[in-house]
Protein backbone atom coordinates (compact mmCIF):
# COMPACT_ATOMS: atom_id res chain seq x y z
CA UNK A 1 0.00 0.00 0.00
CA UNK A 2 1.36 3.31 -0.60
CA UNK A 3 0.90 6.50 0.97
CA UNK A 4 -0.17 8.50 -1.73
CA UNK A 5 -3.68 8.30 -2.27
CA UNK A 6 -3.97 10.98 -4.93
CA UNK A 7 -4.89 13.44 -2.79
CA UNK A 8 -3.55 16.93 -3.91
CA UNK A 9 -3.74 19.92 -1.96
CA UNK A 10 -2.89 23.67 -2.53
CA UNK A 11 0.38 24.34 -0.01
CA UNK A 12 0.49 27.74 0.74
CA UNK A 13 4.28 27.31 1.58
CA UNK A 14 5.00 26.63 -1.81
CA UNK A 15 1.70 28.54 -3.66
CA UNK A 16 1.41 25.00 -5.70
CA UNK A 17 -1.06 22.46 -6.13
CA UNK A 18 1.31 18.90 -4.57
CA UNK A 19 0.66 15.45 -4.40
CA UNK A 20 -0.26 14.82 -0.40
CA UNK A 21 2.50 12.15 1.14
CA UNK A 22 2.12 11.70 4.97
CA UNK A 23 5.87 11.54 6.81
CA UNK A 24 3.88 8.46 8.40
CA UNK A 25 0.60 6.69 6.91
CA UNK A 26 -0.21 4.97 10.00
CA UNK A 27 -0.02 8.51 12.20
CA UNK A 28 -1.26 11.43 9.56
CA UNK A 29 -0.96 14.19 11.57
CA UNK A 30 -2.98 17.31 11.21
CA UNK A 31 -3.12 21.17 13.39
CA UNK A 32 -5.75 23.93 13.17
CA UNK A 33 -6.13 26.82 14.95
CA UNK A 34 -9.03 27.47 17.47
CA UNK A 35 -11.06 29.70 18.63
CA UNK A 36 -9.79 32.20 21.03
CA UNK A 37 -12.81 31.90 23.62
CA UNK A 38 -14.04 35.74 24.63
CA UNK A 39 -17.09 36.06 22.26
CA UNK A 40 -19.63 33.65 20.16
CA UNK A 41 -18.12 32.47 17.09
CA UNK A 42 -19.04 34.60 14.01
CA UNK A 43 -19.74 32.28 10.83
CA UNK A 44 -16.27 33.09 9.64
CA UNK A 45 -15.03 31.25 12.22
CA UNK A 46 -17.02 28.39 11.39
CA UNK A 47 -16.18 28.02 8.15
CA UNK A 48 -12.35 26.87 9.05
CA UNK A 49 -14.23 24.33 11.38
CA UNK A 50 -16.49 22.75 8.39
CA UNK A 51 -13.54 22.87 6.24
CA UNK A 52 -11.31 21.33 8.17
CA UNK A 53 -13.63 18.78 9.43
CA UNK A 54 -14.33 17.80 6.13
CA UNK A 55 -10.14 17.14 5.58
CA UNK A 56 -10.58 15.23 8.68
CA UNK A 57 -13.04 12.80 7.30
CA UNK A 58 -11.48 12.70 4.15
CA UNK A 59 -7.92 11.65 5.65
CA UNK A 60 -9.81 9.04 7.76
CA UNK A 61 -11.19 7.67 4.99
CA UNK A 62 -7.66 7.03 2.64
CA UNK A 63 -5.70 6.70 5.62
CA UNK A 64 -8.01 4.41 8.64
CA UNK A 65 -10.30 5.87 11.16
CA UNK A 66 -7.16 5.26 13.76
CA UNK A 67 -4.43 6.47 11.86
CA UNK A 68 -5.52 9.89 12.16
CA UNK A 69 -4.64 12.99 14.82
CA UNK A 70 -6.58 16.29 14.11
CA UNK A 71 -5.21 18.79 16.96
CA UNK A 72 -7.10 22.00 17.52
CA UNK A 73 -6.57 24.25 20.53
CA UNK A 74 -8.90 26.59 22.57
CA UNK A 75 -6.60 29.78 23.02
CA UNK A 76 -8.21 30.66 26.55
CA UNK A 77 -5.09 33.29 27.90
CA UNK A 78 -5.90 35.94 25.81
CA UNK A 79 -5.99 40.07 26.42
CA UNK A 80 -9.33 40.25 24.55
CA UNK A 81 -10.71 37.50 27.05
CA UNK A 82 -9.10 39.39 30.20
CA UNK A 83 -11.01 42.66 28.26
CA UNK A 84 -14.53 41.24 28.12
CA UNK A 85 -14.16 39.03 31.69
CA UNK A 86 -13.52 42.62 32.80
CA UNK A 87 -16.77 44.23 31.32
CA UNK A 88 -18.92 41.46 31.98
CA UNK A 89 -18.23 41.73 35.72
CA UNK A 90 -16.95 37.80 35.72
CA UNK A 91 -13.90 35.72 36.00
CA UNK A 92 -11.70 34.55 33.51
CA UNK A 93 -12.37 31.33 33.76
CA UNK A 94 -16.27 31.51 34.05
CA UNK A 95 -16.17 33.39 30.16
CA UNK A 96 -13.46 31.04 28.91
CA UNK A 97 -16.09 27.99 30.31
CA UNK A 98 -19.23 29.65 29.02
CA UNK A 99 -17.34 30.57 25.07
CA UNK A 100 -16.00 27.26 25.36
CA UNK A 101 -18.95 25.36 25.62
CA UNK A 102 -21.21 27.40 23.24
CA UNK A 103 -18.39 27.01 20.65
CA UNK A 104 -19.08 23.29 20.96
CA UNK A 105 -22.57 23.65 20.76
CA UNK A 106 -22.56 25.42 17.97
CA UNK A 107 -20.09 24.01 15.56
CA UNK A 108 -21.90 20.29 16.61
CA UNK A 109 -25.00 21.48 15.15
CA UNK A 110 -23.02 22.18 12.02
CA UNK A 111 -21.91 18.60 12.03
CA UNK A 112 -18.18 19.20 13.03
CA UNK A 113 -16.92 16.62 14.89
CA UNK A 114 -14.77 17.28 17.78
CA UNK A 115 -11.00 16.73 16.92
CA UNK A 116 -8.98 14.02 18.47
CA UNK A 117 -7.11 16.10 21.02
CA UNK A 118 -8.75 19.83 22.19
CA UNK A 119 -5.30 20.86 24.03
CA UNK A 120 -6.00 24.48 25.90
CA UNK A 121 -3.40 26.95 26.45
CA UNK A 122 -3.96 27.24 30.01
CA UNK A 123 -2.68 24.08 30.32
CA UNK A 124 0.44 24.09 28.07
CA UNK A 125 2.12 26.93 30.21
CA UNK A 126 5.33 24.98 31.11
CA UNK A 127 5.60 23.85 27.25
CA UNK A 128 5.52 27.34 26.31
CA UNK A 129 7.96 28.58 29.07
CA UNK A 130 10.48 25.70 28.07
CA UNK A 131 10.44 26.38 24.32
CA UNK A 132 11.07 30.40 25.10
CA UNK A 133 13.88 29.35 27.02
CA UNK A 134 15.32 27.06 24.27
CA UNK A 135 14.60 30.04 21.53
CA UNK A 136 17.07 32.67 24.48
CA UNK A 137 20.19 29.73 24.68
CA UNK A 138 20.33 29.42 21.04
CA UNK A 139 20.19 32.89 20.72
CA UNK A 140 16.66 33.73 18.60
CA UNK A 141 14.90 35.28 21.25
CA UNK A 142 16.21 38.01 23.88
CA UNK A 143 14.60 39.14 27.55
CA UNK A 144 13.90 43.22 27.65
CA UNK A 145 11.98 44.91 30.41
CA UNK A 146 10.38 42.02 31.75
CA UNK A 147 9.03 40.83 28.04
CA UNK A 148 10.92 37.77 26.12
CA UNK A 149 11.01 38.96 22.29
CA UNK A 150 11.46 36.63 19.42
CA UNK A 151 14.46 38.74 17.44
CA UNK A 152 12.88 38.37 13.38
CA UNK A 153 16.51 39.25 11.85
CA UNK A 154 18.00 35.88 13.59
CA UNK A 155 15.96 34.07 11.23
CA UNK A 156 16.92 34.61 7.59
CA UNK A 157 13.59 32.56 6.56
CA UNK A 158 11.19 34.59 8.14
CA UNK A 159 8.16 35.69 5.63
CA UNK A 160 8.70 32.61 3.58
CA UNK A 161 5.02 31.98 4.29
CA UNK A 162 3.61 35.49 3.87
CA UNK A 163 6.07 36.28 1.07
CA UNK A 164 5.99 40.17 1.87
CA UNK A 165 8.43 42.19 1.77
CA UNK A 166 9.53 43.45 5.27
CA UNK A 167 8.05 46.89 4.80
CA UNK A 168 4.93 44.95 3.85
CA UNK A 169 5.14 43.10 6.97
CA UNK A 170 5.79 45.54 9.05
CA UNK A 171 2.66 47.43 7.70
CA UNK A 172 0.40 44.30 7.74
CA UNK A 173 2.11 43.04 11.42
CA UNK A 174 0.53 46.94 12.85
CA UNK A 175 3.75 46.69 15.03
CA UNK A 176 3.90 48.05 18.26
CA UNK A 177 7.16 50.42 18.66
CA UNK A 178 8.21 49.77 21.66
CA UNK A 179 11.76 51.05 23.27
CA UNK A 180 13.15 47.40 24.15
CA UNK A 181 12.57 45.94 21.04
CA UNK A 182 15.98 45.32 19.09
CA UNK A 183 14.18 45.14 15.46
CA UNK A 184 10.94 46.73 14.70
CA UNK A 185 9.37 43.07 13.82
CA UNK A 186 10.65 41.53 16.94
CA UNK A 187 7.60 39.81 18.65
CA UNK A 188 6.52 38.79 22.17
CA UNK A 189 6.99 35.23 23.60
CA UNK A 190 6.14 36.58 26.85
CA UNK A 191 5.00 39.86 28.63
CA UNK A 192 4.43 40.87 32.03
CA UNK A 193 1.42 40.52 33.63
CA UNK A 194 -0.26 43.80 35.42
CA UNK A 195 -2.93 43.91 38.93
CA UNK A 196 -5.56 41.66 38.16
CA UNK A 197 -4.51 40.11 34.41
CA UNK A 198 -3.21 36.40 34.78
CA UNK A 199 -0.11 35.55 35.26
CA UNK A 200 2.25 32.37 35.88
CA UNK A 201 6.25 32.28 36.75
CA UNK A 202 8.24 33.68 34.11
CA UNK A 203 10.46 31.98 32.28
CA UNK A 204 14.70 33.13 31.67
CA UNK A 205 14.75 34.64 35.42
CA UNK A 206 11.85 37.26 34.73
CA UNK A 207 10.43 38.09 38.55
CA UNK A 208 7.16 39.45 37.63
CA UNK A 209 5.02 37.07 36.97
CA UNK A 210 3.40 37.31 33.28
CA UNK A 211 1.83 35.20 30.33
CA UNK A 212 2.26 34.18 27.31
CA UNK A 213 2.12 35.65 23.57
CA UNK A 214 -0.81 34.11 21.21
CA UNK A 215 2.09 32.86 18.78
CA UNK A 216 3.97 30.72 20.76
CA UNK A 217 0.48 29.05 22.44
CA UNK A 218 -0.10 26.95 18.76
CA UNK A 219 4.11 25.97 18.54
CA UNK A 220 3.86 24.66 21.79
CA UNK A 221 0.52 22.82 21.42
CA UNK A 222 1.38 21.49 18.32
CA UNK A 223 4.84 20.27 19.33
CA UNK A 224 3.45 18.35 22.23
CA UNK A 225 0.72 16.45 20.49
CA UNK A 226 1.68 15.96 16.89
CA UNK A 227 5.57 16.04 17.34
CA UNK A 228 8.57 18.60 16.03
CA UNK A 229 7.65 18.10 12.69
CA UNK A 230 3.62 17.29 11.35
CA UNK A 231 2.10 16.57 7.81
CA UNK A 232 -0.66 19.79 7.91
CA UNK A 233 -1.10 23.03 9.53
CA UNK A 234 -4.95 24.80 8.83
CA UNK A 235 -6.48 28.16 9.09
CA UNK A 236 -8.19 31.15 7.84
CA UNK A 237 -6.16 32.88 5.60
CA UNK A 238 -6.17 35.90 7.97
CA UNK A 239 -4.16 34.09 10.11
CA UNK A 240 -1.20 33.72 7.18
CA UNK A 241 0.55 36.55 8.54
CA UNK A 242 1.60 37.37 10.96
CA UNK A 243 0.15 34.58 13.40
CA UNK A 244 1.60 31.30 10.88
CA UNK A 245 4.40 33.09 10.04
CA UNK A 246 5.87 33.64 13.79
CA UNK A 247 4.67 29.56 14.57
CA UNK A 248 7.19 28.54 12.15
CA UNK A 249 9.90 31.06 13.83
CA UNK A 250 9.35 29.91 16.89
CA UNK A 251 9.10 26.30 16.13
CA UNK A 252 11.56 25.66 13.32
CA UNK A 253 13.73 27.93 15.18
CA UNK A 254 13.69 26.04 19.06
CA UNK A 255 14.14 22.56 17.18
CA UNK A 256 16.12 23.40 14.73
CA UNK A 257 13.96 21.82 12.07
CA UNK A 258 13.70 22.72 8.41
CA UNK A 259 9.93 23.21 8.58
CA UNK A 260 7.36 23.24 10.71
CA UNK A 261 4.04 21.31 9.06
CA UNK A 262 5.12 19.92 5.62
CA UNK A 263 1.55 21.42 4.11
CA UNK A 264 0.05 24.84 5.17
CA UNK A 265 -3.32 25.12 4.11
CA UNK A 266 -5.34 28.08 4.36
CA UNK A 267 -9.37 29.29 3.52
CA UNK A 268 -10.69 31.78 1.85
CA UNK A 269 -12.41 35.14 3.48
CA UNK A 270 -15.88 35.16 4.07
CA UNK A 271 -18.45 38.00 3.52
CA UNK A 272 -21.53 38.76 3.83
CA UNK A 273 -24.02 39.55 1.25
CA UNK A 274 -21.35 40.86 -0.73
CA UNK A 275 -19.69 43.01 1.79
CA UNK A 276 -16.70 42.64 4.55
CA UNK A 277 -18.28 41.66 8.19
CA UNK A 278 -18.36 43.94 10.38
CA UNK A 279 -19.63 45.06 13.73
CA UNK A 280 -20.14 48.65 12.50
CA UNK A 281 -21.71 47.77 9.15
CA UNK A 282 -24.25 45.62 11.02
CA UNK A 283 -23.64 42.30 9.31
CA UNK A 284 -21.95 40.96 11.61
CA UNK A 285 -23.38 37.31 12.21
CA UNK A 286 -22.48 34.64 14.77
CA UNK A 287 -23.27 30.99 14.13
CA UNK A 288 -25.82 31.04 17.68
CA UNK A 289 -27.39 34.13 15.94
CA UNK A 290 -28.23 31.95 12.92
CA UNK A 291 -29.62 29.02 15.22
CA UNK A 292 -31.48 30.18 17.72
CA UNK A 293 -32.79 33.84 17.28
CA UNK A 294 -34.94 35.47 14.67
CA UNK A 295 -32.28 37.84 13.74
CA UNK A 296 -30.65 36.61 10.75
CA UNK A 297 -33.44 36.64 7.66
CA UNK A 298 -36.43 36.98 10.62
CA UNK A 299 -35.83 33.55 11.46
CA UNK A 300 -33.96 30.70 12.94
CA UNK A 301 -31.63 28.33 10.75
CA UNK A 302 -30.65 24.61 10.59
CA UNK A 303 -27.38 23.79 11.38
CA UNK A 304 -26.91 21.58 8.39
CA UNK A 305 -28.07 24.16 5.88
CA UNK A 306 -25.42 26.20 6.86
CA UNK A 307 -22.78 23.54 6.40
CA UNK A 308 -24.09 23.06 3.33
CA UNK A 309 -23.63 26.80 2.24
CA UNK A 310 -20.05 26.39 3.73
CA UNK A 311 -19.13 23.24 1.37
CA UNK A 312 -21.02 25.15 -1.98
CA UNK A 313 -17.86 26.76 -2.52
CA UNK A 314 -14.13 25.47 -2.78
CA UNK A 315 -12.37 26.15 0.90
CA UNK A 316 -9.86 28.51 -0.76
CA UNK A 317 -12.16 30.31 -2.74
CA UNK A 318 -13.68 33.54 -1.19
CA UNK A 319 -17.37 33.15 0.40
CA UNK A 320 -20.26 35.30 -0.03
CA UNK A 321 -22.62 34.11 2.75
CA UNK A 322 -26.29 35.12 2.16
CA UNK A 323 -29.87 34.79 3.35
CA UNK A 324 -30.79 33.75 0.04
CA UNK A 325 -28.04 30.60 0.03
CA UNK A 326 -29.02 29.85 2.97
CA UNK A 327 -32.76 29.36 1.78
CA UNK A 328 -31.95 27.62 -1.38
CA UNK A 329 -29.69 25.42 0.70
CA UNK A 330 -32.63 24.27 3.06
CA UNK A 331 -34.91 23.66 0.27
CA UNK A 332 -32.60 20.96 -1.20
CA UNK A 333 -31.98 19.62 1.87
CA UNK A 334 -36.27 19.13 2.53
CA UNK A 335 -36.67 18.19 -1.07
CA UNK A 336 -33.44 15.28 -0.34
CA UNK A 337 -35.22 14.40 2.82
CA UNK A 338 -38.52 14.04 1.09
CA UNK A 339 -36.64 11.36 -1.06
CA UNK A 340 -35.56 9.41 1.20
CA UNK A 341 -38.70 9.28 3.30
CA UNK A 342 -40.85 8.10 0.34
CA UNK A 343 -38.25 5.78 -0.68
CA UNK A 344 -37.37 4.54 2.90
CA UNK A 345 -33.61 5.23 3.10
CA UNK A 346 -31.55 5.66 5.53
CA UNK A 347 -27.64 5.55 5.82
CA UNK A 348 -25.87 2.52 5.90
CA UNK A 349 -24.62 1.64 9.09
CA UNK A 350 -20.88 2.65 7.97
CA UNK A 351 -21.91 4.74 4.80
CA UNK A 352 -18.94 4.54 2.37
CA UNK A 353 -18.61 7.56 -0.12
CA UNK A 354 -18.74 7.18 -3.84
CA UNK A 355 -15.63 6.92 -6.13
CA UNK A 356 -16.47 10.09 -7.52
CA UNK A 357 -17.28 11.87 -4.79
CA UNK A 358 -14.14 11.00 -3.60
CA UNK A 359 -12.32 12.21 -7.08
CA UNK A 360 -13.44 15.72 -6.34
CA UNK A 361 -12.62 15.91 -2.59
CA UNK A 362 -9.19 14.41 -3.69
CA UNK A 363 -8.61 17.50 -5.99
CA UNK A 364 -8.15 20.06 -3.06
CA UNK A 365 -11.31 19.23 -1.63
CA UNK A 366 -12.99 20.32 -4.28
CA UNK A 367 -16.33 20.41 -3.14
CA UNK A 368 -18.28 21.71 -6.12
CA UNK A 369 -17.07 18.63 -7.90
CA UNK A 370 -18.28 16.53 -5.19
CA UNK A 371 -21.66 18.07 -4.96
CA UNK A 372 -21.95 18.23 -8.86
CA UNK A 373 -21.58 14.27 -8.64
CA UNK A 374 -24.19 14.10 -6.30
CA UNK A 375 -26.69 16.53 -8.26
CA UNK A 376 -26.21 13.42 -10.81
CA UNK A 377 -27.03 10.64 -8.43
CA UNK A 378 -29.80 12.61 -6.95
CA UNK A 379 -31.77 13.05 -9.93
CA UNK A 380 -31.69 8.66 -10.63
CA UNK A 381 -32.73 8.39 -6.98
CA UNK A 382 -36.01 11.33 -7.91
CA UNK A 383 -36.92 8.78 -10.88
CA UNK A 384 -37.70 5.93 -8.28
CA UNK A 385 -33.71 4.35 -8.08
CA UNK A 386 -33.95 2.85 -4.44
CA UNK A 387 -30.12 1.97 -5.19
CA UNK A 388 -29.25 5.52 -6.22
CA UNK A 389 -30.82 6.95 -3.32
CA UNK A 390 -28.96 4.80 -0.74
CA UNK A 391 -25.57 6.01 -2.74
CA UNK A 392 -26.98 9.83 -2.19
CA UNK A 393 -27.62 9.49 1.61
CA UNK A 394 -24.53 7.44 2.05
CA UNK A 395 -22.29 9.96 0.41
CA UNK A 396 -24.42 12.68 2.72
CA UNK A 397 -23.50 11.12 5.77
CA UNK A 398 -19.79 10.42 4.84
CA UNK A 399 -19.77 14.46 4.27
CA UNK A 400 -21.13 14.74 7.81
CA UNK A 401 -24.74 15.37 6.99
CA UNK A 402 -27.95 13.62 8.79
CA UNK A 403 -29.51 12.42 6.24
CA UNK A 404 -31.78 10.39 8.43
CA UNK A 405 -32.87 13.27 10.20
CA UNK A 406 -33.90 14.78 7.10
CA UNK A 407 -36.11 12.54 6.48
CA UNK A 408 -38.00 12.52 10.02
CA UNK A 409 -38.65 16.25 9.27
CA UNK A 410 -40.25 15.58 6.74
CA UNK A 411 -42.17 12.58 7.86
CA UNK A 412 -43.28 15.31 10.67
CA UNK A 413 -44.77 17.84 7.98
CA UNK A 414 -46.69 15.25 6.26
CA UNK A 415 -48.32 13.77 9.44
CA UNK A 416 -49.20 17.04 10.44
CA UNK A 417 -52.93 16.56 8.80
CA UNK A 418 -54.97 14.34 11.55
CA UNK A 419 -54.12 16.67 14.18
CA UNK A 420 -56.56 18.47 16.63
CA UNK A 421 -58.76 21.07 15.17
CA UNK A 422 -58.88 23.55 18.23
CA UNK A 423 -54.86 22.70 18.80
CA UNK A 424 -53.93 23.85 14.53
CA UNK A 425 -56.42 27.03 15.15
CA UNK A 426 -54.36 27.82 18.02
CA UNK A 427 -51.07 27.63 16.47
CA UNK A 428 -51.96 28.96 13.16
CA UNK A 429 -53.35 32.37 15.36
CA UNK A 430 -50.01 32.32 16.70
CA UNK A 431 -47.41 31.65 13.52
CA UNK A 432 -49.91 35.25 12.29
CA UNK A 433 -48.61 37.09 15.16
CA UNK A 434 -45.56 35.60 15.06
CA UNK A 435 -45.26 37.04 11.23
CA UNK A 436 -46.64 40.47 12.03
CA UNK A 437 -43.89 40.71 14.63
CA UNK A 438 -41.55 40.36 12.29
CA UNK A 439 -43.12 42.44 9.58
CA UNK A 440 -41.95 44.88 12.68
CA UNK A 441 -39.20 44.08 13.25
CA UNK A 442 -39.61 42.79 16.62
CA UNK A 443 -37.58 39.69 16.74
CA UNK A 444 -37.82 39.54 20.49
CA UNK A 445 -41.60 39.09 19.87
CA UNK A 446 -41.20 36.55 17.09
CA UNK A 447 -38.26 34.40 19.52
CA UNK A 448 -41.19 34.76 22.39
CA UNK A 449 -43.99 33.09 20.18
CA UNK A 450 -42.11 30.63 18.91
CA UNK A 451 -40.65 29.70 22.24
CA UNK A 452 -44.35 29.53 23.55
CA UNK A 453 -45.04 26.62 20.45
CA UNK A 454 -41.73 24.88 21.45
CA UNK A 455 -43.11 24.69 25.25
CA UNK A 456 -46.22 22.69 24.02
CA UNK A 457 -44.01 20.69 21.45
CA UNK A 458 -45.06 22.27 18.01
CA UNK A 459 -41.69 23.29 15.54
CA UNK A 460 -41.99 26.03 13.34
CA UNK A 461 -40.45 26.13 10.26
CA UNK A 462 -39.66 28.77 7.88
CA UNK A 463 -39.06 29.18 4.30
CA UNK A 464 -39.13 31.86 1.23
CA UNK A 465 -42.80 31.43 -0.73
CA UNK A 466 -40.62 31.67 -4.34
CA UNK A 467 -43.20 33.48 -6.24
CA UNK A 468 -43.87 36.36 -3.51
CA UNK A 469 -40.73 36.57 -1.65
CA UNK A 470 -42.46 36.11 1.33
CA UNK A 471 -41.87 34.13 4.55
CA UNK A 472 -44.18 31.29 5.23
CA UNK A 473 -44.61 29.35 8.32
CA UNK A 474 -45.19 25.41 8.56
CA UNK A 475 -45.16 24.07 11.45
CA UNK A 476 -45.24 20.27 13.10
CA UNK A 477 -45.52 18.48 16.60
CA UNK A 478 -42.37 17.28 17.84
ZN1 LIG B 1 -2.34 29.11 15.81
Amino acid sequence: MSADKGLLLTNTLTRTKEKFVPMDESNVRMYVCGPTVYDYAHIGNARPVVVFDLLARLLRQLYGANHVTYVRNITDVDDKINARARDEGITIRELTEKTAAQFHADMAQLGALNPDIEPRATEHIEEMKAMIETLVERGFAYVADEHVLFNVPSMPEYGELARRSLDEMVAGARVEVASYKKDPMDFVLWKPSGEGEPGWDSPCGIETPGRPGWHIECSAMSAKHLGETFDIHGGGVDLTFPHHENEIAQSRCAHGTPYMAKVWLHNGFLQVEGEKMSKSLGNFITVHELLDTDKVGGRKWDGEAIRYTLLQTQYRQPIDFTVKGLAEAEKQIQRWGDLFRKLEVVPSENPQPSAVVIEGLLDDLNTPRAFAALHKVARDARGGDKAAAQELADNLAFLGFNPKGWAEQQEETASNANVDPELAAFVEDLIGKRLDARRNKDFAESDRIRDELAAKGIVLKDSKNKDSGEIETTWSLA
